[in-house]
């Protein structure tokens, strides 16, 4: 049954389902003596889980960590300084999604800097500022190129655009990121004892399952590839409990209708043809080596670490523990400020501003719950 109903959102399958992963929760618990405990890595997963009442139903039997998934949450003070420096020159107009527009840099947001009078637009898609680009001839358009394998394909496309274009006024300032060296990065620091990965659906479709095999071979560690139905999420963590159960060890594709055994080759034969892999700094975890990808020296004219010199201040200590949730390390509840100084209105920390924050979510969807 689990092998077929994994697609639907339906309550009449998903009650079943809760129950049936109840049911091998406990047998986990009966047989090792405490709960099984899974990081979702992926933002998305996060809200849905919590969104759907899925963590909610779980919260006695299974241990659901949020990971370092959400881009917006791991964009570091740094990147964001930049852009309000950048933004401060003349004739710069700063492009960024809107979530970036509340993420704390060290001493204030590019909302503060376009209350100021900077020219910051929110883009919908990021192929607009291309456009902005063309319509701004006499101004330099910077875009905060963030996130994982899911957007950087779409970057690559804005400087394929650009360069078709023969823009000579559009750059992108790439602070990307990588899901395998932040997963290596959490398995070698072992800072969170884990029993397996809800890995992303999304991200899967361009990296494909084999991409994970590291690892089952070098940290024996299995995951589950899995959708963002209730349904599929239900699902994969049942197969989750059910791999440690039997011991096995093992990647499997609980979303085979849109993940491959090798992920799409289209998108690999872009970010091989536009990306180099460089070392990247992660909010709350410093710069792990080769985690992000920056474009190759021949598009330095789009690239605008290299068309701007900025200077960057140090990263400001704050009493936000987001470093803490992004690594599981604690969860929302447990940061002193959650629901009192820090909230949806007046977010301190990233993980609150962001559409898929632990932090927002919890505030959302269970700060009475837990
Ligand atoms: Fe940071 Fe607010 Fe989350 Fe605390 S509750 S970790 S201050 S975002």
């Amino acid at each position: 049954m689990l092998e077929t109903l994994h697609q639907s959102n339906n309550a009449e399958i998903c009650k079943p389902l809760v129950e049936a992963v109840i049911e091998k929760a406990k047998e986990f618990q009966q047989r090792f003596g405490r709960k099984p405990v899974f990081m979702e890595v992926c933002g998305s997963h996060t809200m849905a889980l919590a969104r759907t009442g899925v963590k909610q139903c779980l919260k006695d039997v299974v241990n659901l960590i949020s990971g370092p998934g959400c881009p917006v949450c791991v964009t570091d003070q740094g990147s964001i300084d930049a852009m309000i420096s950048l933004a401060e020159g003349q004739n710069r107009i700063i492009c960024t999604f809107g979530d970036m527009m509340r993420v704390p840099g060290s001493k204030k947001n590019l909302q503060d800097s376009k209350i100021s009078g900077k020219d910051i637009r929110v883009l919908y898609s990021p192929v607009d500022a291309v456009k902005v680009a063309q319509a701004n001839p006499g101004k330099e358009v910077i875009f905060l190129g963030v996130g994982f394998e899911t957007t950087i394909p779409i970057l690559t496309l804005m400087v394929g655009e650009a360069e078709n274009l023969g823009l000579e006024n559009f750059s992108i300032w790439m602070t990307t990121k990588m899901v395998e060296p932040v997963l290596r990065y959490l398995l070698d620091t072992a800072e969170v004892k884990l029993d397996g990965f809800l890995l992303p659906g999304h991200v899967s479709i361009v990296l494909g399952e084999d991409s994970y095999q590291y690892l089952v071979d070098e940290y024996h560690i299995s995951g589950v590839i899995t959708g963002f139905e209730t349904a599929e999420m239900l699902t994969g963590i049942y197969k989750l409990i059910d791999l440690s159960l039997t011991g096995r060890v093992a990647i499997e594709n609980n979303y085979p209708a849109v993940v491959s055994k090798s992920g799409n080759p289209v998108i690999h034969q872009w970010l091989n043809k536009y990306l180099n892999v460089c070392d990247e700094a992660w909010r709350g975890m410093g710069v792990i080596p080769k985690s992000g990808l920056d474009l190759k020296p021949e598009y330095d004219k789009f690239n605008a670490k290299k068309r701007f010199t900025v200077e960057v201040s140090e990263t400001r200590q704050t009493k936000c523990r987001c470093g803490e949730v992004i690594r599981g390390i604690i969860s929302p509840n447990q940061c002193p400020l959650f629901g009192k100084a820090c909230h949806p209105i007046n977010p301190i920390g990233p993980c609150m501003v962001s559409a898929e924050g632990s932090c927002a979510a919890y505030y959302q969807y269970m700060r009475e719950s837990f």
